[in-house]
């Protein structure tokens, strides 16, 4: 790994741990949050006010909650959670909400701060909070970053459905007279998302073995990559304010070509200009690479796209990945 990814490690790494004052964990504030769980509960009147900051947090809570509340996303389509900020509006919509839920591990580091100091007014919420708190063997780490965890969680659908599960349950605690209503919707939102999680299998066994590499610009699908067996590379590392690494981006050309894989892929919420310079040097290479649809990363669709909630995030990226990777390799 370069100096630079590295460099940038380190400091996601300090400001894992210096946002946690008194924490020993590396995982930093995610792991305060989840032992403590939620400690209020809910006083006034539905519809409850929930503040989310991605749309795949805000559609998990809206599955779970229903009528009962009113839920709102902070980050749109398009929006690079890595490098969301806040500003006045924002503060103030988290301030007015009963309850807000995040993905956590990093993902949204820039209001780290926001969310920790907001946390000892309201409960504060990380979906990933349980799979820090039990060490989960299935978090994954960058390969040198023992401790800090890769925040994409969601693309491993059965991995995202036990955050759900923590999510409802949180949610249950703050508001235990509607606690039924939550979890019989979280019990059949759970249905869904099983059998999403076994047809994305079925589709992605359609790829022939040696045509599962998945490039994309940012290392946003190593969950994806892990559960159902595909190799991932990222152009940049597991955050989009890692540094390009010209070497590395070379080397992945290299791959590309020796194996003549038929595709790369950019993505919603980050810059197409490092993949559309690997497919020009692919190409200079003698090897002529398509690009792919564009994948939902870390952003879901806008209305009408099909991809506005998370099932049909999901199913538009694996159709894309089918459609780039699954056909006749190129001569
Ligand atoms: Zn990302």
């Amino acid at each position: 790994m370069k100096s630079s990814r590295w460099e940038t490690w380190c400091a996601v790494a300090v400001l894992a741990v210096s946002v946690c004052t008194g924490c020993n964990s590396p995982s930093g504030s995610e792991s305060a949050h989840s032992a403590k769980g939620v400690s209020q509960q809910f006083d006034g009147q539905p519809p409850l006010s929930i503040v989310c900051t991605t749309q795949q947090v805000a559609d998990a809570v809206r599955n779970i909650a229903g009528e009962h509340a009113e839920v709102e996303a902070l980050m749109g389509p398009g929006v690079d959670p890595h490098l969301f900020r806040t500003k006045p509006s924002v503060i103030l919509q988290l301030q007015q909400a009963d309850i807000i839920f995040y993905n956590g591990l990093h993902l949204e580091g820039k209001i780290a701060d926001t969310l920790e100091q907001l946390s000892s007014r309201k409960p504060v919420v990380p979906l990933t909070g349980r799979l820090v708190a039990d060490h989960d063997s299935r978090l994954l780490s960058p390969t040198g970053f023992s401790g800090v965890h890769d925040p994409h969680v969601w693309h491993d659908v059965s991995l995202w459905a036990d955050c759900v599960d923590y999510a409802a349950e949180q949610l249950c605690e703050f508001d235990p007279q509607r606690a039924d209503d939550y979890r019989a919707n979280a019990s059949a939102y759970r249905k869904q998302l099983d059998e999403l999680d076994a047809e994305v299998r079925a589709q992605l066994e359609t790829i022939p073995q040696e045509q599962r590499l998945l490039v994309t610009a940012h290392d946003a699908f190593s969950y994806f990559s892990a559960a159902y067996g595909l190799k991932t590379i990222g152009l940049k590392g597991i955050s989009t304010d890692d540094e390009a690494d010209f070497a590395h981006l070379d080397a992945v050309r290299k791959i590309l070509v020796d194996n003549r894989v038929p595709a790369v892929f950019v993505e919603s919420s980050t810059s197409p200009r490092l993949v559309n310079k690997l497919i020009e040097e692919c190409q200079s290479a003698g090897h002529e690479v398509r690009l792919g649809e564009e994948l939902y990363s870390d952003a879901m669709g806008g209305a009408g796209s099909g991809a506005e909630e998370y099932v049909g995030m999901i199913q538009a990226n694996v159709s894309a990945i089918v459609d780039g990777l699954a056909g006749e390799q190129q001569p």
